[in-house]
C-alpha cells in the first residue's frame, strides 16, 4: 500500500534501489540496462562520484537560500559555464526546476518582450503538430498533441499548429530531402499570413524532436527558412531542447547541429543528468535588454529557482559534458549505436524507420515497411514492447503518436553516453528479445 500517485498503470511498479553506471537495480537485485536514461535524463548514468561529491559538499556549506535575497556561487558558476557554451547571441540564463517550467518561462518571457517594446498586439503561438512541450497550462498549450490537449481544452495559451518536419511520413517519393524542408518550413509563413504575424509572439520547436515522434532530426536547411521567416515577420525562434539539449545529439545544444541560432532555448533534463531536479531558459542579450531597459526585471519566479545544490550539480555535469568530452563521447558512441540498430534491425519487417543523432535514436514501428502502415492501436504495440524490454531488463521509451488520425508506434533510445560497445551490444539483444 502507497499513498503516492500511480503514474501510468495501477500496478505498482518495482521499487528502484540503487543506480550503477548504465544499470538501474531494483529491491529485488534485477538490473534493467538504462537504454532510455529515464526519458533522456541520465546522460552521465547513475552514481556519478563527481556529482554526488558535489551536492554533498553545498549541502554542507548551504542548501537552500531565496533569489529575492541572495544569488548564489554555485548558479552563477554554471551560468558562466552554459553561456561560454551557448548559441551565438544568447547570453543570459533564467534557472528553473524542470522542462515544463523552462517553457513557461520562454513563452511568458516572449510575451514580455514584446510588452515592453510596445507591441501588445502579439500574444500567439506556432507550433507543430504532434509535439510535446511540459505538462502545464501555458506549456500544454502550446503543444501540439491533440490527445494531451483535448481533456484541458480550452487552453490558456492561443496556439496554432503546422506540420512536423518528420521525413518518413512527410515527404513525397519523388521529392528531395531539401525541397521537403523548404516546403513544411513555408508553412509557417503561411499560418503567419493567415493569423496576422503582428499577433504572433514565437515559433516553438524541438530540433530534434523526442518523446512524440522519436528522434527525429529536422531535414538540412529546414532551420535555416525557419529562420529567415522568423526574422521577416519580427517573431522569436524559441527552441525546446528539455529533451534533446546537453550533449544528448553529439553538440551541446542541438541547434548546432542544425546551424540555427535562437532567441530563446529551453533545457532541462540532461542538465541536472537525474542528480538533481533543474532547468534552465536562456534568452539573447537584445530580449534581456529589452527587459532590462523596460520595466527592468522579468515578471514570472518559482520559491526553487537557482537552488544552490542544484546548481552545484548541473555544474559538474555541464564541466563533464564540455571540458571533460561527454559530449564528444555522445557523438562517438552515439555513431556506435546507430550502426548496431542498423546492422540488427534494418531489414525487421516491422520496423520502417530507423534514425536520430547522437545518443538519441527512434526505431519506427509498422504493419507494413512498404506501405508504412501504422499498427492498429488496439494492438498497444508500444506499450507491450516496454513491458517485454522491462521484463529483459532493459529499459527503453516505446510512445505512440498520432499518425492521420492513427496511433504509430515508435521506440526512443537514449542511453548514458557512458554506455561501451558491449552495453551497445547488450541494449541491441535485449530489443530485439523484445521486438
Ligand atoms: N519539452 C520537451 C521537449 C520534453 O520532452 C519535455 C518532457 N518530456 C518537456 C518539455 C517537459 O519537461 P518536464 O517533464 O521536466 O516538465
Amino acid at each position: 500500500m502507497t499513498h503516492v500517485f500511480p503514474r501510468h498503470t495501477k500496478a505498482r511498479p518495482p521499487r528502484a534501489a540503487r543506480g550503477e553506471g548504465a544499470y538501474i537495480i531494483d529491491e529485488t537485485g534485477k538490473r534493467y540496462l538504462d537504454g532510455s536514461g529515464g526519458a533522456a535524463v541520465s546522460c552521465l548514468g547513475h552514481s556519478d562520484p563527481d556529482v554526488t561529491q558535489a551536492i554533498k559538499d553545498q549541502a554542507d556549506r548551504i542548501a537552500f537560500a531565496h533569489t529575492g535575497f541572495f544569488t548564489s556561487e554555485p548558479a552563477e558558476r554554471l551560468a558562466d559555464r552554459l553561456i561560454a557554451h551557448a548559441p551565438q547571441g544568447i547570453e543570459r540564463v533564467y534557472f528553473v526546476s524542470g522542462g515544463s517550467e523552462a517553457v513557461e518561462a520562454a513563452l511568458k518571457l516572449g510575451r514580455q518582450y514584446f510588452l515592453e517594446k510596445g507591441e501588445s498586439s502579439r500574444t500567439r503561438f506556432i507550433a507543430r503538430r504532434q509535439s510535446y512541450h511540459g505538462n502545464t497550462l501555458g506549456a500544454l498549450g502550446t503543444g501540439g498533441n491533440a490527445w494531451r490537449r483535448e481533456p484541458f481544452a480550452p487552453l490558456m495559451v492561443e496556439t496554432s499548429h503546422i506540420a512536423p518536419c518528420y521525413e518518413y511520413r512527410g515527404r513525397q517519393a519523388d521529392e528531395t530531402p531539401e525541397a521537403y524542408g523548404l516546403r513544411v518550413a513555408d508553412e509557417l509563413e503561411a499560418e503567419l499570413n493567415r493569423v496576422g504575424p503582428e499577433n504572433v509572439i514565437g515559433f516553438v520547436a524541438e530540433p530534434v524532436v523526442g518523446a512524440t515522434l522519436g528522434a527525429v532530426p529536422s531535414v538540412p536547411g529546414y532551420f535555416k527558412r525557419i529562420r529567415e521567416i522568423c526574422d521577416r515577420h519580427g517573431i522569436l525562434l524559441i527552441l525546446d531542447e528539455v529533451m534533446c539539449g546537453m550533449g544528448r545529439t553529439g553538440t551541446l545544444f542541438a541547434c548546432e547541429g542544425d546551424d540555427v541560432r535562437p532567441d530563446i532555448v529551453t533545457i532541462a533534463k540532461g542538465l541536472g543528468a537525474g542528480y538533481q531536479p533543474i532547468g534552465a531558459m536562456l534568452c539573447s542579450g537584445e530580449i534581456y535588454a529589452a527587459i532590462e531597459g523596460g520595466s527592468g526585471f522579468f515578471q514570472h519566479g518559482h520559491t526553487y529557482i537557482g537552488h544552490p545544490v542544484a546548481c552545484a550539480a548541473a555544474d559538474v555535469v555541464v564541466s563533464k559534458l564540455t571540458d571533460g568530452g561527454m559530449t564528444e563521447r555522445a557523438a562517438r558512441m552515439g555513431e556506435v549505436l546507430g550502426a548496431a540498430l542498423i546492422a540488427r534491425f534494418g531489414q525487421h519487417p516491422h520496423i520502417g524507420d530507423i534514425r536520430g543523432r547522437g545518443m538519441f535514436r527512434g526505431l519506427e514501428l509498422v504493419e507494413d515497411r512498404e506501405s508504412k502502415t501504422p499498427f492498429d492501436p488496439a494492438r498497444g504495440i508500444n506499450k507491450r514492447i516496454k513491458a517485454a524490454a522491462f521484463e529483459a531488463g532493459l529499459i527503453c521509451y516505446p510512445m505512440g503518436g498520432t499518425i492521420d488520425g492513427r496511433q504509430g508506434d515508435h521506440v526512443l533510445l537514449a542511453p548514458p553516453f557512458i554506455l561501451t560497445e558491449d552495453q551497445v551490444g547488450e541494449l541491441v539483444d535485449k530489443l530485439a528479445t523484445a521486438l
